[in-house]
């Protein structure tokens, strides 16, 4: 349209301009701050859990968040989860440092560095296998990385399980010009970027790196759950500018569309966030270990199916 839309002094009405109406933005405020717990996981490692725990039953639509590491195995050392299932939900996990071998009953295997992704759609059953790589495994080293349970809403949760498996030169990387804020975008848009992982529903994944004395403001859309996690360093959450520090996950209301973070100039180290959120599905959960799913009898449902072996074997 390319007539004109200003007002004249004869006008008595509010006329409609090419701009759009005034957007309140408000930051979010931070409801609390949860701790991680220790927990042995399983073939028997150490991880970092902020949930579930006993204070934190879920954060819809996310059922799990575990910090594997950072830990140093000696040559022989280190051990992961062999054989089992999931149902109803996907599973994401995360590589900072080591490396891990999986397969499982679709027949994929392959193996995860640092930086890498694979977002895992377990949808009506998988049975996989998540280890150290056998190289790895020999040597030793570090170890380091995520797995985030994000949860299916009910329409979904029997869907053909899927994979998608993105190596670390394929996750999408920005930073602000003055190089003070990178940002890896796993899901969801940052910076301007956008992630190149599909999510079944919309969900934010991403990994903030802040030097000392930067900030950065993510919009986030009004309806999403959103936390942090400290990785490492220390920062300041929200409105209220709550400092936390490592190991700390910080929950954010739902009373803005701004979510602010802040490293403090005085910092010795840059602080380095998970930024994770999603719309919440608000169905019924029922849980058993690693099924998810709405009722108690679509547990007995995926037990029965598991034993069945309807959920398939890992062939070696
Ligand atoms: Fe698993």
């Amino acid at each position: 349209m390319a007539h004109d839309t200003r007002p004249t002094p004869s006008d008595h009405v509010t006329v409609a301009t090419a701009e759009p109406p005034a957007r309140i933005v408000a930051a979010r405020s931070v409801v609390r701050a949860v701790q991680a717990e220790d927990s042995l996981e399983g073939a028997g490692f150490l991880v970092h859990r902020p949930f579930p725990t006993r204070t934190l039953s879920h954060f819809d639509p996310f059922l799990l968040l575990d910090q594997f590491g950072p830990v140093e195995y000696g040559p022989g050392e280190a051990v992961g989860a062999p054989d089992h299932p999931h149902r109803g939900f996907e599973t994401v996990t995360y590589i900072l440092e080591g490396r891990n071998y999986h397969e499982d009953s679709q027949g994929h295997s392959g193996i995860l560095g640092p930086g890498d992704v694979q977002w895992m759609t377990a949808g009506s059953g998988i049975v996989h296998s998540e280890v150290p790589e056998a190289e790895f495994a020999r040597t030793g080293g570090r170890i380091n990385g995520f797995q985030l349970w994000v949860n299916l809403p009910a329409r979904d949760k029997m869907m053909n399980p899927r994979y998608q498996e993105v190596p670390s030169d394929r996750i999408p990387v920005t930073s602000t010009s003055d190089g003070a804020v990178t940002v890896r975008v796993i899901a969801g848009e940052a910076l301007g970027t956008r992630a190149v992982i599909d999510t079944r529903t919309p969900i934010m994944y991403l990994h903030y790196t802040l030097q000392p004395g930067a900030t950065v403001a993510q919009p986030v859309p009004a309806d999403f759950n959103v936390f942090a996690y400290v990785i490492d360093g220390e920062g300041t959450f929200g409105a209220d500018q709550q400092r936390r520090g490592h190991g700390q996950m910080v929950i954010f209301e739902r009373d803005g569309d701004i979510v602010e973070m802040s490293a403090p100039a005085d910092a010795k180290q840059p602080l380095n966030v998970l930024l994770v959120g999603g719309v919440p599905l608000d169905e019924p959960i029922a849980r058993y270990g690693p099924f998810v799913m709405n009722t108690e009898q679509e547990i007995r449902q995926a037990i029965n199916d598991y034993r069945d072996g309807k959920m398939g074997v890992i062939q070696r």
